[in-house]
């Protein structure tokens, strides 16, 4: 099932995705179905005629896992974790398809980090591996925007990761997957051409998602809506505004955003 949250103008509302007449449809949910569950109102819309807003905005959290593919580490020198390296994104910097990237001007690097991103369902805490699959809801894909140098300069990287607009989430939450293998790719056109840039596999993680979830779990307790980012493939690299960037996660979909200038 594929979860969408979507808007024809007014408040925002969620859907299934479905088809009708061979269209693709939303069928329209009664309310949010991190909260009220899959309630269907009998209505629906064509997917052509909705915007698509990001999936979720997650209540409490956007839990990031940094250097979880070897390949990604060392393209920036550095070794993979012996543990997963957390840290966290504000529910602020969330953004939906198609919204625009804002380039900060603190930053000259700013860089796309396409990522496999776990949604979770349920209130848990210390989580065992082979439960994680009882506490997600589904996944969706997400941008994790960064500015490298400020990830370079500060200590900390709540600066670097934190800025409005430096979460895009998207397109849907699909329910049912099996994620030990997918294929995780970025897109960035600019200037007029378009160039593959990332192309990795979830296979590739050093730590896998039950590992991940179940980490973070023995930190702090996760709520319904929160979001585990799961750390992004070899080939990042700098955005400018007027570039366009699309991540994707095979089994998902593809989110795509302009940068633009502050
Ligand atoms: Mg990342």
């Amino acid at each position: 099932m594929r979860i969408a949250r979507f808007s024809t103008g007014a408040e925002p509302r969620f859907g299934v995705i479905g088809e009708r007449d061979g269209t693709p449809v939303l069928a329209v949910l009664t309310g949010d179905p991190l909260y009220a569950g899959i309630e269907l109102t009998g209505a629906s819309e064509p997917l052509a005629d909705v915007r698509l807003l990001a999936p979720l905005i997650p209540r409490s959290k956007v839990v990031g896992v940094g250097r979880n593919y070897a390949d990604h580490a060392a393209e920036l020198g550095n070794e993979p974790p012996v543990e997963p390296l957390l840290f966290l994104k504000p529910n602020t910097a969330v953004i939906g398809p198609g919204e625009p990237i804002v380039h900060p001007e603190q930053t000259d690097d700013l860089h796309w980090e396409a990522e496999l991103a776990v949604v979770i369902g349920r209130i848990c805490r210390e989580v065992p591996p082979e439960q994680v699959p009882d506490v997600v809801l589904g996944y969706t894909v997400a941008n994790d925007v960064t500015a490298r140098d400020l990830q370079a300069s500060d200590d900390q990287w709540t600066r670097a990761k934190g800025f409005d607009s430096f979460c895009p989430l998207g397109p849907w939450i699909e329910t049912d997957l099996d994620v030990s293998d997918l294929r995780v790719t970025t897109v960035l056109r600019s200037d007029g051409s378009e160039e593959l840039r990332q192309d990795g596999r979830t296979s590739q993680l050093v730590f896998d998602v039950p590992t991940l979830v179940a980490y973070v779990s023995g930190v702090m307790t996760l709520l319904p809506g929160d979001v585990i980012l799961t750390g992004t493939p070899a080939g990042v690299g700098r955005m400018r505004p007027g570039d366009e960037v699309t991540v994707a996660v095979e089994g998902i979909g593809s989110l795509t955003n302009p940068v633009v200038g502050a």
